[in-house]
C-alpha cells in the first residue's frame, strides 16, 4: 500500500529547507535586533482557547479548526493562529506582573481544515510578535517598521503597509448603527456570509472580496470618521511614527482584518503586483489580555505567513544566498589510508568545516564524481604511499588547481582557502 501525504501538507527536502533555514534565522536576527524575546507554546492548546481568544464569529472557530477529542474527552484543538496561545501564557505564567512592556515573537506551525486552494495549506507556518502592556502609538509604528523590514531585508520590492483603525468599544457601537441602518435596504445585494454577519459584526462586510458586497458598501460609513477622542488621536500618531520611520503606508478604510479582537490599529502587509495580495497583519487588542482572564492590559501583535514569502520570491525570482555543499571531500584509496581517513575528516568536522567522504568503497573516479555532485570546494586525496609521507593532495574544484601539502597543514589549508 503506497501511504501519500495528507492533502494541504508538504515536505520540505533538502534543497528548500536551507532557504527556510536562511529565513528563519533573518527573522531570529531581526527580533534580536527589536529586542524581542521567543516564546514557544504548544501546538495543541484546549479548544475553549481559541473559541474565546480568537472569537465565536470567525471564520477560523466557525469552520477551519483541526479539534479532537483527546482519550478522557478533553476537547483539544492544533492552534490555527499564535495570539491565543501566547497571550494565553502571558496570563498564566504572570508576565503582567513584570515591568512592561513584554516583547514576544514566535514561529512555527499553524493548522487550518482550508480548502485546498493554490498557496494554502492545512498546515502553514507562521511568524509572529506580540507587545503587552503599552498603548503608545510608537509601539504599534515600530512593529509594522519590523515586519516591513523583514520582507525588504529579504530583496522583495512592491510591499506596501495598508492601515486603518477599528475603533474601540466605545466608538465601535456607534458606526455599528450607522452600518445597520446604511445596510438595511441593501440586504438582498450581499453575500450569504455576509448577510449573517450583519447582526453580528457589520464592520467585516467592509472587508468582503466579493464584488456585489463591495458595491453595495461603496458608500457605507467608514470607522476612521466614528473614532471617539481616544481612537482619533491614537490613529493620527501612528501614521506620524511611520512617516518618522519611512514606512511607506496608505489608509485603506474597508480593512478590518478577519478577528474579532481586534482594536484601534489594524494593519496588513501587502505585495503589490503579479501574485500580489496580503502578505500577513495584524493589530491592537486592548480587550484579549482581559478576555482570557488577565488583568486589563493593551496587546498589539502581527502575524506573517512564511508560504507567502517564499511564494514572493520565487515571483520576484530572489536568490537566497544559502549555502550549499561541503567544504572538503575525503578521497582515500588504499586500506590504511581509508582507516586513517575517518580521523583526518573527524579533524576537519572539529575545527568547524564541512566534509565528506564516500561510504560505498568507490574508485577514485567514482568518490571523484561524489564529490563533485555534493559541490565540495576542495577534494583531498589521500593514498597509503601519501599517508607514509605524511602528505597529502588537495584540489580545488573551484579553480581546479592541485598541489601536495603537509598532511597536518589540512585543516589550515582548507580554512584559508574557504575565506579566499
Ligand atoms: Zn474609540
Ligand atoms: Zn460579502
Amino acid at each position: 500500500m503506497k501511504l501519500n501525504i495528507p492533502r494541504g501538507t508538504f515536505d520540505l527536502l533538502p534543497g528548500q529547507v536551507e532557504k527556510w533555514q536562511y529565513v528563519e534565522n533573518k527573522i531570529r536576527d531581526l527580533c534580536r535586533s527589536y529586542h524581542f524575546s521567543e516564546i514557544r507554546t504548544p501546538i495543541f492548546e484546549r479548544t475553549e482557547l481559541f473559541q474565546r481568544g480568537v472569537g465565536e464569529t470567525t471564520d477560523i472557530v466557525e469552520k477551519e479548526m483541526y479539534s479532537f477529542e483527546d482519550r478522557s474527552g478533553r476537547s483539544l484543538t492544533l492552534r490555527p493562529e499564535g495570539t491565543a496561545s501566547v497571550v494565553r501564557s502571558f496570563v498564566e505564567k504572570k508576565m503582567y506582573v513584570e515591568p512592561q512592556p513584554t516583547k514576544l515573537y514566535y514561529m512555527g506551525p499553524m493548522f487550518r481544515y482550508e480548502r485546498p486552494q493554490s498557496g494554502r495549506y492545512r498546515q502553514f507556518h507562521q511568524f509572529g510578535v506580540e507587545v503587552f502592556g503599552t498603548e503608545e502609538p510608537d509601539v504599534d509604528a515600530e512593529i509594522i517598521d519590523l515586519g516591513y523590514r523583514l520582507y525588504t531585508s529579504l530583496g522583495l520590492s512592491g510591499v506596501k503597509v495598508e492601515l486603518n483603525s477599528v475603533g474601540c468599544p466605545d466608538c465601535r457601537p456607534n458606526h455599528r448603527e450607522a452600518m445597520v441602518e446604511y445596510l438595511a435596504t441593501k440586504k438582498d445585494q450581499l453575500c450569504q456570509d455576509c448577510q449573517s454577519r450583519l447582526n453580528r459584526n457589520p464592520m467585516r462586510i467592509l472587508d468582503c472580496k466579493k464584488e456585489s458586497c463591495r458595491q453595495a458598501t461603496e458608500k457605507a460609513p467608514r470607522m476612521i470618521h466614528y473614532l471617539c477622542s481616544k481612537c482619533a488621536p491614537h490613529f493620527e500618531a501612528v501614521k506620524e511614527y511611520l512617516d518618522e520611520l519611512a514606512v511607506p503606508y496608505e489608509v485603506n478604510t474597508r480593512m478590518v482584518r478577519g478577528l474579532d479582537y481586534y482594536t484601534q490599529t489594524a494593519f496588513e502587509f501587502v505585495l503589490e503586483g503579479k501574485g500580489g495580495g496580503s502578505l500577513g497583519g495584524g493589530g491592537r487588542y486592548n480587550g484579549l489580555v482581559q478576555e482570557v482572564g488577565g488583568p486589563d492590559m493593551a496587546g498589539i501583535g502581527f502575524a506573517v505567513g512564511l508560504e507567502r514569502i517564499f511564494l514572493a520570491l520565487e515571483e520576484q525570482e530572489i536568490t537566497l544566498p544559502v549555502q550549499t555543499g561541503v567544504d572538503c571531500f575525503l578521497v582515500t584509496l588504499g586500506s590504511e589510508a581509508k582507516k586513517y581517513g575517518v580521523t583526518l575528516l573527524k579533524k576537519l568536522r572539529e575545527s568547524g568545516l564541512s566534509a565528506e567522504r564516500d561510504y560505498l568503497d568507490r574508485k577514485l573516479k567514482g568518490q571523484m564524481k561524489a564529490a563533485d555532485r555534493i559541490q565540495a570546494a576542495y577534494v583531498a586525496i589521500l593514498g597509503d604511499q601519501e599517508l607514509q609521507e605524511k602528505k597529502i593532495g588537495v584540489k580545488s574544484l573551484i579553480t581546479g588547481e592541485q598541489e601536495t601539502i603537509q598532511l597536518d597543514h589540512l585543516v589550515e589549508y582548507i580554512r584559508n582557502g574557504r575565506k579566499s
